[in-house]
Formats: C-alpha cells, sequence, structure tokens
C-alpha cells in the first residue's frame, strides 16, 4: 500500500514535469523516442500495472485482515512496560471452513471465504515501529497477552523487521486449503507476509518454547524477504551440498521461491534454535548454507540498537564463535569445490 502512494506520487509528478516543459508536445510531433523518457514510462508502466493489481485483488482475503478506522475508548487499559501507547482499530478479518468443493485456489478465496468485523487493541512497542494486535475480547483458550508476546518479540535477533505481530484467535483462512491437498491434520501456526506482518493463530502460552519457534520462523521469512542476494547465494549453494527434504512439503500459494524460503527458514529455526547441539549438528551437516544464512543474521543481531537488543544477544554471539571456529572453515573448503 505504501509502496503504491509513494509510485503514484513520483509517476505524477514525472507526467506534470513533461507537459509543463514542453517536451511532451515536442516529442508527440516529431515521433522522435527520447531516451530520457524511458525510466518515467517504465514508472508509469509500473504504476499503472499496481493500479491493476489492486483493482483485481480489491475483494481478496488478506492475511492479518484489512485494517479500518482506529477508534477512541473511554477506558484504556493500563500499558504495559515497554510499550509507548494503546489503541483500538476495527479490523475485518477472514474465514473460511471448507475447500472441497472448489476447483481452485482463486475460486475458494473468491467464494470460500467470509468477511469478520472485529474489534483489535493494539500496543506500540517503545522505541520501535512493531505493533502488537491482540483481538480487544475474552479468547477461548490461554492467549498469551501484551508483555508475553513482547518478550517473544525481544527473543528475536531483531524485532525491527516486524511491523505487524497479529495474534488471531480463529484458524488461518487458508488452512481448509492447505487441508484439501496435505489432508485433515494439517494446519497453519503462524504466517508472514512480505508487508513485515507476522500472524500467529492460536499463541497459547501453554505451547512454551514451540510458540517462540513458530514466531523465529515466521521472522525469518521476513529476513529472507529482505535479503534478495543472501536467498540468491543459498540456493545456489544447493549445487554442491543439497539440502536435506523438508519434513513437510510446503503449500505454494503463487510465489516461485516458497521452497527456497521454506528451506531457510526450516535451517535458520534449527540454527538459531534453542537446542544448542541441534544447531551444531545441523550447521556441520551443511554448512555452506548454514554460513551464508549466519551471517546474514549475525549482522542483523549486532545492528540492533541497544535499547531494541535480542535477550539472546549472548547466547547467540556465542554460537557465532562456534560457527566460525568449526563450520567456516568447512564451508570455505566446500566453495573452493564450487569455483573450479
Ligand atoms: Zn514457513
Amino acid at each position: 500500500m505504501r509502496v503504491g502512494i509513494m509510485v503514484t506520487g513520483l509517476a505524477l509528478a514525472i507526467v506534470g514535469l513533461a507537459f509543463a516543459d514542453g517536451r511532451h508536445g515536442a516529442m508527440l510531433a516529431e515521433f522522435r523516442p527520447d531516451i530520457m523518457m524511458l525510466p518515467q514510462a517504465v514508472i508509469i508502466v509500473l504504476f499503472l500495472g499496481l493500479l491493476v493489481r489492486g483493482f483485481l485483488h480489491r475483494n481478496r482475503p488478506r492475511v492479518g485482515g484489512k485494517l479500518g478506522p482506529i477508534q477512541t475508548t473511554d477506558r484504556p487499559p493500563a500499558l504495559p512496560s515497554g510499550f509507548s501507547r494503546t489503541y483500538t482499530r476495527a479490523v475485518t478479518l477472514f474465514v473460511a471452513s471448507d475447500a472441497t468443493h472448489f476447483p481452485t485456489l482463486k475460486a475458494f478465496l473468491r467464494d470460500g471465504t467470509a468477511q469478520q468485523p472485529v474489534v483489535m487493541r493494539i500496543y506500540r512497542v517503545a522505541g520501535c515501529k512493531a505493533e502488537i494486535e491482540i483481538p480487544d475480547r475474552t479468547a477461548d483458550y490461554e492467549r498469551i497477552d501484551a508483555a508475553q508476546a513482547l518478550a517473544l518479540l525481544r527473543e528475536l535477533p531483531d524485532p525491527r523487521l516486524v511491523r505487524r505481530l497479529h495474534l488471531r484467535d480463529e484458524p488461518s483462512f487458508l488452512d481448509p486449503w492447505v487441508r484439501k491437498l496435505r489432508g485433515e491434520a494439517f494446519y497453519n501456526l503462524g504466517h508472514a507476509t512480505n508487508f513485515s506482518l507476522i500472524v500467529l493463530y492460536k499463541p497459547d502460552w501453554r505451547l512454551g518454547q514451540s510458540l517462540a519457534s513458530t514466531l523465529l520462523h515466521e521472522w525469518l521469512h521476513l529476513v529472507a524477504f529482505a535479503s534478495t542476494v543472501q536467498l540468491w547465494r543459498f540456493k545456489r549453494a544447493n549445487a554442491i551440498e543439497p539440502l536435506p527434504p523438508l519434513a513437510l512439503e510446503p503449500v505454494n500459494f503463487g510465489d516461485r521461491n516458497t521452497e527456497a524460503y521454506e528451506a531457510w527458514c526450516d535451517l535458520g529455526e534449527k540454527l538459531l534454535g534453542y537446542d544448542e547441539n541441534a544447531a551444531r549438528q545441523t550447521a556441520l551437516q551443511t554448512p555452506l548454507h548454514a554460513v551464508i544464512l549466519w551471517r546474514c543474521v549475525e549482522r542483523m543481531l549486532r545492528r540492533t540498537p541497544l535499547r531494541l537488543r535480542s535477550t539472546r544477544f549472548d547466547e547467540l554471539i556465542e554460537r557465532g564463535k562456534f560457527m566460525r571456529a568449526e563450520v567456516e572453515p568447512k564451508a570455505r573448503a566446500l566453495r573452493a569445490r564450487l569455483r573450479v
């Protein structure tokens, strides 16, 4: 959405300039292609493409819901420490229960999902732009509260990658489609989108560390979305170091990088996970992939300002020493083979 608005402004400004200085008229009169106009034309085409895409997707269900207006409440709850403000917002969520009769994902998304208006209470994390969104009603499970969600967020190497951490009381509207393809036992624990959004489905505090692992997995998706070069190197490493197959075959919702993203997150979940031995073993089994991912994440970990520094900082820095001493030499040897 923000990109759309920025491109709109830029494109209109360029069109305005072209008309203002008379070049547009001159160009039409002479039919002479002007190389200077090429970038402007590309921007205008991209802008029109975004407009058409936005129009075609206007009624599509959206992960994390559609944000509505901010609401004012008389008695906001006491602000837990670590937050700078709280407010409520109307949000339209999407639900679905059955996908068996729909022949395509498109048909299911169009006709098999329903809207659900809710009010979300939103907590802005102090010192960054991250917001935690929690349904403003009592849950029928032991939902984590704002302070617990913030504690989970603070474990991440850099919480600033997350703009919205959305806690959801109902299952994902994509679950019926996943079950149709993979079987009845499957459902989404979390979801990340390239709008810096992470959704946690039914985040029950009794899940303990597996909830932290789900958040870590989704955060690694945000890292992958923002690390095009590293992801390209990660995929390229498959040529000499094939990764073991994933425990669950990912469902592709139309992104050509789905497999690479899931491989990245699966490996990252182990390398950065809570089991030191499993992290070390995994790194030694796939040193080339491990080093690419680890370097990318450790750079983020070290660059995060002190006030938002991960509560696992010391533990992960210590693990980094092992990566440099034991894993990097193995990766270097493999890389030398790639160059030959
Ligand atoms: Zn994933």
